[in-house]
């Protein structure tokens, strides 16, 4: 694994930013899912005893696929609960889906397991681990921390990321001197809130959140989306379709708010891009 992972020099729509590369970080591993996931990396390896984990989720997430890469490089199981799971998707398997079965994880949809996981009622055995959807947990600080250690000399400029569960962006900003500054993709900004009252109660540690200009449905397509990830492969890299496309345009809005000095963190998530690049075309085809 790469790590420090690369800052890289970006000039977008005649602006200069920095991007801190851990899409780079490795082929398989990479992206924010390998920093939080990074404790379960280090526990795994002084813990051979663990013979599987336990997750659950969407039926294309990022997530699902990073524990699949971390299942297969310790040589145990992974048993992944999702509420559907599309015949489509079976007999056409394609992106985080595809990837995660190949690396010979188990998917197993079944949504009153999915309900249990969720409320904290299922006891696990000592040869399991279970980890929350999305990995918004409180381990998570630790692979976080790492990322903050790389970002010392850049204190003085305003951090960006676009959230999911904003576990990323919280446990950024509770060790970042600097500012963190993020917006919402799943759920509104309300929901980011929510979800950092749950892992830490000084509110001193929260990102500051940068409202967006519309409303966007999680995982829906919009053609603006889609243009402006276009623009950016156009500008020299790659970002995912999911989050950084509204990540972007927050940027892009509110640069009078971040000021001159913007670093953006590229959490990785290309291999979702698959999945997302055949819905947009197929989107495309028709619209046109
Ligand atoms: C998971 C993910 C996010 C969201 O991270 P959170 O810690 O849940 O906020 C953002 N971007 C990409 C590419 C991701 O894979």
């Amino acid at each position: 694994m790469l790590f420090p992972s690369p800052i890289s020099k970006f000039t977008f729509k005649n602006f200069d930013f920095l991007i801190k590369r851990d899409d780079l970080i490795s082929e398989e591993f990479s992206g924010n899912k390998a920093r939080k996931f990074y404790y379960y990396f280090e526990y795994l390896k002084q813990n051979p005893q663990i013979k599987k984990i336990i997750s659950y989720g969407s039926n294309q997430s990022n997530a699902m696929y990073s524990l699949s890469v971390l299942a297969k490089l310790f040589n145990i199981e992974l048993t992944y609960y999702v509420n559907h799971l599309p015949q489509y998707l079976i007999t056409n398997p394609i992106g985080n889906y595809k990837y995660t079965l190949l690396n010979g994880a188990e998917i197993i949809e079944n949504s009153e397991m999915v309900e249990k996981l969720k409320n904290n009622s299922i006891i696990f055995d000592k040869n399991t681990i279970f980890i929350k959807e999305g990995g918004a947990v409180k381990e998570a600080e630790f692979g976080i921390k790492m990322l903050v250690d790389e970002l010392k000399e850049y204190e003085n400029y305003s951090v960006f990321l676009p959230s999911g569960t904003g576990v990323t962006a919280l446990f950024l900003q509770k060790h970042f001197t600097g500012r963190v500054y993020t917006c919402s993709s799943v759920g509104d900004d309300d929901y980011l809130v929510k979800q950092w009252q749950e892992l830490e109660i000084n509110s001193d540690f929260y990102p500051t959140i940068i409202p967006k200009h519309k409303k966007f449905h999680f995982g829906k397509l919009y053609k603006e989306n889609y243009e402006i990830w276009l623009e950016l492969k156009n500008s020299g890299i790659e970002f995912d379709l999911l989050y950084d496309p509204i990540g972007w345009q927050v940027v892009m809005n509110n640069l009078d708010v971040l000021g001159r000095n913007i670093i953006y963190i590229h959490q990785g998530g290309l291999k979702g891009n698959e999945s997302m690049i055949q819905r947009y075309e197929r989107k495309l085809r028709i619209d046109n």
